[in-house]
């Protein structure tokens, strides 16, 4: 991506490219059902796939809960100015994690490898004891990167490409991998996930993980784990608008962050103290950091020679890289 032109007609060819990506799900879906198993955890599949033996529960609720904080008129996106990302040295000399990565991973309660242990602490407003669980769950991750012997290194974050057509959504078996209309953000639903793990093959970018437990486990004032219904669950997902208690055996990714509907730069972007990180609606042309700097994007990527990752991989992300100074 390094035409103006081509980023300008974004919307339309989102149109155009809507086509190819439903034949590709019906096609690619179909195939990635006929291997994966498709069990689910309390035995519900989709109707129209369901295999022999398993039932629906009418009784709940599975719809996308997530939809409703879709803004129409929007296509998020971010760059990253390599230039100017630093790998917050100061904090990974010492052994802890870059700020973005840091800042993400605690607007998400996402458990932390850089910490040694599971914490174990009290709730006081909900009166609950809270355990967590340490696992790496890092939703950016920032490589140092050297092209070759000769030139200088650099540092590279890598958040979810929040590819336009992406290969996770066109393989997962149960469309619990899916892009939500409006804003096109491509979300994991963990009430569908059934950890087959084709998404985590899929994603060329590799930014996908699985949940091998729970990452939140919250229990009553006798010990007994409280479930996804409960109160205190319920108040920690509300805090934005994805899930945040993830359930073990579930797939997770970067989401872009809910904060931009409140009106607030993602975790990461917010965090980062070189200001290396823009984020905004591409259909606006425009991104900010967190220092107020806001750069229009064909321009920008046009004289800085940006890029976007694995372009030969057809995925077209809505991350922009700024290359780094190697000389
Ligand atoms: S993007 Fe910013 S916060 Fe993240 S590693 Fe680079 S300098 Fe640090
Ligand atoms: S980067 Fe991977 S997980 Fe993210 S949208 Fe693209 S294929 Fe899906
Ligand atoms: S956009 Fe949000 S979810 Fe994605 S890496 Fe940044 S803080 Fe994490």
């Amino acid at each position: 991506m390094s035409k103006a032109s081509s980023f300008v007609k974004w919307s339309e060819n989102l149109t155009v490219k809507r086509r190819t990506f439903i034949k590709g799900l019906a096609f690619v879906g179909a195939s990635a059902y006929a291997i994966a198993p498709l069990p689910r955890r309390d035995g519900f599949i989709f109707k129209n796939r369901l295999p022999q033996g398993i039932t629906v529960d009418h009784s709940r609720d599975y719809s996308r809960r997530y939809d409703k904080w879709r803004i129409p008129n929007t296509v998020w996106g971010m760059v990253i100015d390599l230039a100017k990302c630093d790998g917050c040295n100061d904090l990974t000399s010492k052994g802890n994690p870059p700020r973005c990565t840091a800042a993400c991973q605690e607007g998400h309660h996402a458990p932390s490898d850089y910490k040694q242990n599971s914490k174990s602490y009290f709730d006081n407003e909900h009166q609950t004891q809270v355990q967590l669980n340490q696992r790496v769950h890092e939703y950016i991750k920032v490589f140092k990167v050297q092209d070759n012997p000769w030139s200088n290194s650099y540092f590279f974050p890598r958040p979810c490409q929040q590819c336009i057509d992406p290969p996770c959504v066109h393989v997962c078996p149960v469309q619990a991998a899916w892009q939500r209309t409006g804003d096109r953000l491509t979300l994991v639903d963990q009430e569908r996930c059934i950890g087959c793990r084709l998404c985590m093959a899929g994603c060329p970018y590799e930014v996908r993980f699985f949940h091998w437990e729970d990452n939140y486990k919250f229990y009553d004032s006798n010990g007994k784990p409280l479930g996804p219904d409960s109160r205190i669950v319920k108040d920690f997902e509300m805090q934005m608008p994805f899930e945040i208690v993830k359930q073990k055996g579930v797939i997770a990714k970067c989401d872009f962050c809910g904060n931009q509907f409140l009106g607030k730069l993602p975790h990461c972007v917010a965090s980062c103290h070189k200001g290396a990180l823009y984020f905004g609606n591409l259909l606006e042309n425009s991104v900010t950091n967190n220092m107020g700097e806001t750069i229009l994007v064909d321009k920008t990527i046009q004289e800085r020679k940006g890029f976007r990752w694995k372009e030969e991989e057809g995925t077209r992300p809505r991350v922009f890289y700024l290359p780094a100074n190697t000389k």
